[in-house]
């Protein structure tokens, strides 16, 4: 399906368009929820309690016109903090139906992460799980958004929220003027700096979230840990809508439990970040269980090791085991092999370290980082694209610098493809740090070791581990590096009393000379990241 080579570099794929092109994100999602109304829509894997197409609808429907009667309307901005369970989702469907902007947290980030993403992209409503209430209410007084109302989120408070009677078939989902506008927005740190809002159209979701289908996953019963705060619980949440599947909800991810769900509810596909992964094979698989309807298992969001792969194919025999590359701002996938494409599974079989082939819709360039020139087969560069799938930019903020100048998107992953176009993802340009699929922003731990006395300079990076990614790596320039009092492990407490847990410096603190330097003065990021970590791992 890839378009003849022009002899520009250029990886071209046909604009392929799923068949859901109605403008409106909302409106597709409630003529297909009707369309599916008696199939299953969601269970709750810990009350096997479980909700119809039709019911969710029911209760989206109620939430809708609860908001429009307190006078959420198109303009607002909706967020949900809750972790996954049957009403999760409702909020962010009535949303979609009243053509608002929805976002989430989830509940399990720190006050500090919750204030920052707040004040970036300011509600006008919040339905806020119980663990998070107190916090919330604290952030939004604290951040005086006066407007902001909290919606108690556990399942008493939701039924006196929907209690209103009304007649369903009345409700009309709102129609949005462009399939471009934003539809949903994400958190992510983007190539740099703190996290910022990622405004995603509803072209983008309702192009985007079709793909696993598409390609030929099985989704009858899909089970993901993600919170409404990923991407890929996003993805799955309207594919599972679009054509009447179940997904398997679970409030967290805990390997032991993993495995009698895949049995007992007789998951097809099971999806999982590679922290996940990795824990899961390191638990004690039951013997007896023979895991008989897993079709495919899918991994990402961060390198996968050959240890993982191999160690998954074993666990799952009856599996195939399928690497997924993704990322927020395109709306889902940039790469993945295709469990329909014969082609895809002989290649993966040879190469279970590729990330995956193209998928329609995006046309990928590798761009030399001297040079800016697009570069051929087995050549490492900046990956780029260019789609029609992808954010509108990070919500009130200027953008431009995400675009190169010829208008294709920057991805800040280093990458290569080899002559049968399989991609593997090898190095991150970009600042981001992934702790456990979580963004560490290289910024935020800086601006905290600068503000220590004995440092002048400080750039963090990230050392790759097996488990978690990577961990958080501080490397110093003192202010007297002859009359220095501190030593490293002081600083790194200085930093880790701080932060919350998952942005500690895991990898400690290293005391440096000299920092490289571009001729405009600017660190040299990659080349320092690429000297230090060459120093660890060769000792
Ligand atoms: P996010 O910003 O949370 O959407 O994460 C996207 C980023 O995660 C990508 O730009 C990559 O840096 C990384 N990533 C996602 N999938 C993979 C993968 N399969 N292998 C390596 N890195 C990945």
């Amino acid at each position: 399906y890839l378009l003849p080579n022009q002899g520009d570099n250029i990886i071209r794929t046909p604009n392929q368009k799923y068949e859901f092109s109605e403008k409106s994100l909302g409106v597709v999602l409630f003529k297909q929820m009707k369309k599916y109304s008696d199939d299953i829509a969601q269970i709750d894997a810990v009350t096997e309690a479980s909700d119809t197409h039709g019911m969710l609808l029911k209760r989206s429907i109620r939430t809708a016109v609860e908001m429009q009667n307190r006078g959420v309307t198109k303009g607002d901005i909706i967020c949900i903090c809750s972790s996954n369970n049957l009403n999760s989702c409702v909020p962010y469907l009535a949303g979609l139906f009243i053509g608002a902007k929805v976002s989430a947290l989830d509940p399990i980030m720190s006050y500090e992460d919750m204030k920052h993403l707040l004040n970036q992209v300011p509600p006008s409503i919040i339905f806020a799980a119980d663990e998070s209430e107190q916090s919330l209410k604290e952030i939004i007084s604290d951040l005086n958004l006066l407007t902001t109302d909290i919606i108690p989120f556990n399942s008493i408070a939701f039924e006196a929220f929907l209690s209103e009677k009304l007649d369903e078939n009345e409700f009309k989902p709102v129609i949005v003027n462009d399939v471009f506008e934003t539809a949903v927005i994400f958190f992510s740190s983007g190539t740099t700096g703190l996290a910022k809002g990622i405004c995603i159209n509803h072209y983008t979701l309702l192009q985007q979230s079709p793909a696993f289908k598409m390609l030929g996953f099985d989704l009858n019963i899909v089970l993901s840990f993600a919170s409404l705060y990923w991407i890929s619980a996003i993805n799955l949440l309207i594919s599972s809508l679009l054509y009447g599947q179940t997904r398997l909800l679970v409030p967290d991810f805990d390997e032991d439990q993993t495995w009698q769900l895949i049995d007992k509810f007789k998951v097809t596909t099971l999806l999982m970040s590679s922290t996940q992964a990795t824990l899961l094979i390191k638990s004690n698989k039951p013997p007896h269980l023979k895991f008989e309807s897993l079709k495919h298992v899918t991994i990402g969001g961060a390198p996968v090791s050959l240890n993982l792969f191999n160690g998954l194919e074993k666990t799952f025999p009856r599996a195939k085991v399928i690497q997924g590359y993704g990322w927020t701002e395109v709306g889902g996938i940039i790469t993945i092999s295709s469990p329909n494409s014969s082609q895809d599974l002989m290649l993966l079989e040879n190469k279970p370290l590729s990330c995956g082939r193209p998928i329609p819709g995006i046309w990928y360039k590798l761009v030399d980082l001297e040079t800016e020139k697009a570069l051929g087969p087995n050549k490492r560069g900046e990956l780029r694209l260019k789609t029609d799938y992808q954010m509108n930019g990070y919500y009130n903020m200027d953008s431009s610098n995400a675009w190169d100048s010829q208008g294709w998107i920057r991805t800040g992953d280093i990458c290569y493809y080899d002559e049968d176009y399989c991609f593997y993802v090898i190095d991150r340009l970009k600042e981001l740090i992934k702790y456990r699929g979580w963004h560490v922003s290289p910024a935020l731990l800086e601006g905290i070791l600068v503000k220590h006395p004995a440092v002048k300079m400080a750039v963090v990076i990230g050392v790759p581990h097996d488990q978690d990614n990577e961990h958080p790596l501080a490397l110093v320039m003192l202010t007297n590096k002859d009359n220095n009092t501190i030593n490293e492990d002081q600083l790194r407490k200085f930093v880790d009393d701080q932060v919350d847990d998952n942005k500690k410096l895991r990898a400690g603190v290293r005391f440096i000379e000299d920092m490289p330097k571009t001729p405009t003065g600017k660190v040299r990021r990659y080349f320092l990241k690429m000297q230090i970590l060459s120093q660890i791992f060769n000792n």
